[in-house]
């Protein structure tokens, strides 16, 4: 299928690896021109070789920044295809906050975690939304967390932030935008994998003392599909959210979980 976004411009944020480069891939290969953000510079140089190497026809533009700085997000945001010369598609990522025991967090973990997954995609959103309403098209999608439907005990940071900003955007994809070609969504991922998987499995595997290997056989086993989702499936759902044929589609959080979410709706 042609998705009908050849030529446009998307920003892509955490995308040197993991779910954000599945999602830049997915959409240079239906000919978006991109924009990609991480903090390391090596990885995210490598990340846009890989890119250009598989959609030699595409501009990939990488910039090394904390997008949860203001620093960051102007950075990024004044890059080739940034608001200056009109970005259509805005993915907005970065990593999610630490698990833990909530008692041991204090006002500035609380503080960090709201930054980082709640007010940096406000941000984006406020600065590009306009814009692409007066274009008539523009496509955002937020990666958020299956944790927002089923909260994950010790991912209280992530739980409660990351539900701040759904509640939001719930609001804001039906506003006035909404009749001028711009949607909101959210795609949550369950488990994907990613290094931040491995990471999480690492912490699961020291709590229950199973080597890695049982651990993560133990994970996959509590999945319906029997087996973790890959970056490039990830990608190829946000690449469709962006889609022209897509845009009847807003204010949604589409779960992206092998069937792991056990309620009907
Ligand atoms: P990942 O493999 O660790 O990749 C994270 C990416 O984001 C990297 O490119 C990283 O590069 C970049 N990044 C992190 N912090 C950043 C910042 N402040 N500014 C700019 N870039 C930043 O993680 P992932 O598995 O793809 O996860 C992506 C998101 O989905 C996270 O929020 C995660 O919590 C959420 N999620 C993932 C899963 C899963 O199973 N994988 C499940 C639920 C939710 P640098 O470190 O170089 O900046």
């Amino acid at each position: 299928m042609d998705l009908g976004i050849a030529g446009k411009w998307a920003l892509v944020c955490g995308a040197s690896k993991g779910l954000g480069l599945g999602c830049a891939q997915a959409l240079a290969a239906e000919g978006v021109n991109l924009v990609i953000n991480a903090r390391g510079e090596a990885a995210l140089q490598q990340a846009a070789q890989a890119v250009r190497a598989s959609a030699s026809a595409v501009q990939v533009v990488a910039v090394a920044a904390d997008i949860t700085t203001p620093e960051g997000r102007a950075a990024v945001l004044a890059a080739p295809g940034g608001p200056g010369s009109a970005l259509d598609i805005v993915v907005t990522n970065a990593g999610g906050p630490p698990p833990g025991n909530f008692r041991d967090w204090d006002r500035q973990a609380w503080l960090d975690a709201v930054n980082a997954n709640m007010l940096t995609p406000i941000e984006l959103i406020r600065a590009t939304v306009d814009g692409m309403a007066e274009r008539g098209f523009g496509r955002i999608v937020n990666i958020t967390s299956g944790a927002v439907k089923a909260p994950i005990d010790i991912l209280g940071l992530s739980n409660g932030a990351r539900s701040g900003l759904t509640g939001f955007v719930a609001g804001v994809a039906r506003s006035a935008i909404a009749a001028r070609g711009v949607t909101i969504n959210n795609l949550l991922p369950g488990r994907f994998d990613t290094d931040r998987l491995a990471a999480t499995l690492q912490a699961g595997a020291a709590h229950t003392g199973r080597s890695l290997q049982a651990e993560r056989q133990a994970q996959q086993a509590r999945i319906p599909a029997g087996r973790f989702g890959t970056p490039r499936e990830f990608g190829a759902i946000c690449a469709f959210l962006c889609s022209v044929q897509a845009g009847y589609i807003t204010g949604q959080n589409l779960l992206a979980d092998g069937g792991a979410y056990p309620g009907t709706f």
